[in-house]
């Protein structure tokens, strides 16, 4: 097939690809490099399979392809709170584009949501039928409400033009090619571990996380791709394996043999308690879990930032 990846140089887009490419299919790879970069991909520009296109969605495009992953979105709060109206406008305007193009060429496309649009979540873990506790005038709202938009014009084109569409909800996930600058979680505590200073704990440590390795979330997204006509979601796809930050703080400085402390800063304005997805939907239908468990996932990222550091 001929798969377009969005957001195809980030974190999850370039492992995306390069499985894509794994499997036999072409892969055109189209990205503004906001937060992506040329070195995520740099390792498949070789695959005459391969191509590469710079362009933002925000703009119409049109390719003929068989599907389309849209990943194009900054992830974290630091990233897509730089530019909160553009990051509105990737979410709508680049989800339509993206739709108009899978109606025009009859592509079925998958949307890469989100569990933030479940927002501090009063139901817990999360379920696909639980609608969300979002603040819709706070400053994780450019994300959250552009997300939630973004599954209403999904289930709208569906409905209206018969788009053939997949809906996921990726919960926290990690692993190499996170960048090193986008101030989430994982990055920040390894690379403060690694160079021996404190770890930056936001609030008192007790709000909770669930945190899914790159690969196992990628396995997800393809089941949900190919799986039959029927099921188009939305789906949870997340380990439910819960920490508090805390815990994840000490993990991390036993795992990489770190000499760091642990601080205390503000938590950030909304930022939500406890988040744990319910994968049973993902399981039945998709028959998926996670296989890497986080000390084997948190090491071989460990790995991956000592090597970059040593690069320069
Ligand atoms: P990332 O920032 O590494 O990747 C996003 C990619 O999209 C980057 O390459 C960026 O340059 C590109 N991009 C941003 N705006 C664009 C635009 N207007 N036009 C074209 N390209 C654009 O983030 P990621 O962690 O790889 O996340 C990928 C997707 O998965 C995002 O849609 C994100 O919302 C979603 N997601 C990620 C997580 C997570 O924990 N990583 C959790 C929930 C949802
Ligand atoms: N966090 C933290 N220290 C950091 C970065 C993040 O304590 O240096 C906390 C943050 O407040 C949140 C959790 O870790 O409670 C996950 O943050 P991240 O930005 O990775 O993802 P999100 O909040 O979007 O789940």
């Amino acid at each position: 097939m001929r798969i377009l990846v969005t957001g195809g140089a980030g974190f999850i887009g370039s492992h995306l690809c390069e499985r894509l490419l794994h499997e036999g299919h072409d892969v055109i790879c189209l990205d503004n490099f906001f937060t992506g970069s040329k070195d995520n991909i740099i390792h498949l520009m070789d695959n005459h399979r391969f191509e590469v296109i710079r362009h933002d969605i925000v703009e119409p495009i049109l390719l003929e392809v068989d599907r389309i992953y849209n990943l194009a979105c900054p992830a974290s709060p630091v990233h897509y709170q730089y530019n909160p109206v553009k990051t509105v406008k990737t979410s709508v305007m680049g989800t339509i584009n993206m739709l108009g193009m899978a109606k025009r060429v009859k592509a079925r496309i998958l949307q890469a949501s989100t569990s933030e649009v479940y927002g501090d979540p009063q139901v817990h873990p999360q379920k696909e039928d639980y609608w969300g506790n979002v603040n819709s005038i706070g400053i994780r709202s450019c994300y959250d409400e552009g997300k939630r938009v973004a599954e209403t014009l999904m289930m709208d084109y569906h409905r209206q033009n018969q788009v053939d569409i997949r809906i996921i909800r990726i919960f926290n996930t990690y692993g190499p090619r996170m960048a090193e600058n986008d101030g989430r979680v994982v990055s920040n505590f390894i690379l403060q571990a690694l160079h021996n200073q404190d770890i930056t704990v936001y609030g008192d440590g007790s709000q909770t996380r669930s945190f899914c390795f790159v690969s196992d979330l990628v396995e997800g997204m393809i089941r949900m791709m190919e799986n039959d006509q029927t099921f188009i979601g939305p789906v949870n796809l997340g380990n439910p394996v819960e920490n508090t930050i805390l815990e994840f703080a000490e993990k991390i400085i036993t795992i990489t043999g770190s000499k760091s402390g642990i601080i205390y800063n503000p938590l950030p304005q909304d930022d939500p308690k406890q988040r744990r997805p319910d994968i049973t939907l993902a399981t039945q239908k998709l028959g998926w879990k996670p296989a890497i468990d986080l000390e084997n996932g948190l090491r071989s990222t460990a790995k991956y930032f000592t090597d970059r550091l040593a690069k320069g």
